[in-house]
């Protein structure tokens, strides 16, 4: 009687989600996964990859929890198996391990980080292009590309947009998608199983490689010498590397080989989306979750959670998971109800102003603020007044419009050449990198 309940659990919990979540969420998160079993104090469900299981449990553990059996700590207790992957081989799984079955790396891409799924603005057109550029046309443009910014931008779905775009377009390449610890790790299996050359071989037999963040390379001296060394043989003969970093390359603390072979091609920085691009990336993420937020709620929460993107699409799940996809009542005191602690956390002490930065540029660079606003042009005056309009744009969120005109009423296309100069200078003008943290600092404190 009771396994009778359970088993209609998943069928109930699926009915009730599919006519209440979008066809495409539907089709990509939940239609993948499969009822393995539904015992009585446990259903066991196969999902294609963990980002599958996350999601579900990210955004329907509450619901799920109404329609399948209970632990006591009241989640609901389902067990997981991911599906195994195809065999790369055929040969018998029990056998003894064959180099070729070593545990290289699958191809795991999270099937909602596509191009289609990417909001575009200010802060991220240019990196965005390149990456288009580079999964049109891999390997003849720019290789590698490198794409750097803050915890939370975006860069591992832009990398893994590449990767999807790549396979539907280019059946022919080969693509591996790998974090650098998965890549350290596939070195330390390969080495036990003495299967070392293998590994080479499979990676330097592909044609697109997607490396998620090298940071993680730092201080890891055996592993950086093989990395370099498969970096090399891949660009050398033209394969397309694409590598993410929450440093720029001259930042990490790499060899100067490494470096060098990393700024081989384009560098580009993913910066933090600005208020429409945030508003736009709220709507369409609870859009995915079939959920329409206004654009006033959808204003509200971006104004108060402005420097990641992924702590954005935590407070839509959360809003989903509470409001159980009843939207329309929402209002900004109920959502502030449901975000606060996420808005307590992200909102910063102090409101950073102009004023702030032109007071802190004039002391470290020794110039006068009437000066920054001005417009002479003598050396020392225009590069602090260009490190100030630097810190404004990355500091300040507001429209870039407006924080030129509080220079003095310089014009947007002005704010941006300072920015894209003094961004390119300080990875290689030590001096002036210093010059530029010890600005921030201040404002900061
Ligand atoms: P990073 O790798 O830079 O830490 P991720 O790529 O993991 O960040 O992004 C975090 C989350 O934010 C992901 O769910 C991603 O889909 C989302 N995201 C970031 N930027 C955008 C964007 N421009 N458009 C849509 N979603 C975005
Ligand atoms: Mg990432």
């Amino acid at each position: 009687m009771l396994e009778c309940e359970v088993k209609s659990g998943w069928a109930q919990f699926i009915e009730f989600i599919e006519a209440r979540c979008s066809s495409a969420e539907f089709e990509n998160w939940i239609a993948p996964i499969r009822l393995i079993e539904s015992a009585h104090e446990e259903t066991t469900l196969e999902v294609p990859n963990v980002f599958v299981q996350e999601y579900l449990l990210g955004n329907f553990k509450e619901v799920l929890a109404d329609f399948l059996p209970l632990r006591a700590s009241g989640d609901p207790a389902i067990r997981f198996v991911v599906a195994h992957p195809i065999p790369r081989n055929t040969s018998s799984p029990s056998g003894p391990i064959e180099p070729d079955d070593a545990p290289l790396t699958d191809l795991k891409l999270n099937p909602l980080y596509t191009f289609d799924h990417f909001i575009e603005g200010p802060s991220n057109q240019f990196v965005k292009s390149a990456a288009v550029g580079v999964a049109a046309r891999p390997g003849k443009s720019y290789n590698p590309l490198f794409i750097h910014g803050g915890v939370g931008l975006g860069k591992t779905h832009l990398l893994h947009s590449i990767g999807h775009y790549v396979l539907e377009n280019h059946k022919k390449l080969r693509v591996q998608s790998i974090t650098t610890e998965a890549f350290i790790n596939d070195i330390v299996d390969n080495l036990r199983l003495k299967s070392i050359d293998k590994m080479k071989r499979f990676y330097r037999n592909l044609d697109v490689l997607l490396v998620d963040d090298i940071q993680f390379l730092q201080n890891r001296l055996n592993f950086e010498e093989e990395f370099c060394n498969t970096f090399e043989t891949l660009l050398n003969q033209n394969k397309q590397i694409i590598i993410t970093s929450d440093k720029a390359p001259g930042q990490l603390k790499l060899s100067e080989r490494m470096i060098a072979r990393m700024e081989w091609g384009l560098v580009a920085h993913m910066g933090v989306p600005d208020l429409e691009t945030r508003v736009a990336i709220i709507k369409h993420k609870s859009e995915l979750r079939g959920m329409s937020i206004s654009n006033q709620i959808a204003f509200f929460i971006a104004e108060h959670i402005y420097n990641n993107v992924r702590q954005i699409e935590g407070a839509v799940n959360r809003l989903c998971a509470h409001s159980r996809f009843a939207a329309s009542n929402l209002n900004e005191e109920i959502v502030e109800r449901i975000l606060s602690e996420m808005f307590q956390t992200t909102t910063p002490h102090k409101r950073i102003s102009v004023e702030n930065i032109l007071k802190s540029v004039a002391a470290v660079f020794e110039v006068r603020i009437s000066e920054l606003k001005g417009e002479s042009r003598h050396k020392e005056i225009a590069i602090a007044r260009q490190v100030a309009m630097y810190l404004a744009k990355e500091m300040i969120d507001d429209s870039l419009m407006k924080i030129a005109a509080s220079f003095g009423g310089k014009t947007h296309s002005t704010l941006l050449h300072a920015w894209k100069k003094v961004s390119d200078q300080i990875q290689v003008n030590e001096m002036l990198r210093r010059q530029v943290q010890m600005v921030r600092r201040n404002i900061e404190t």
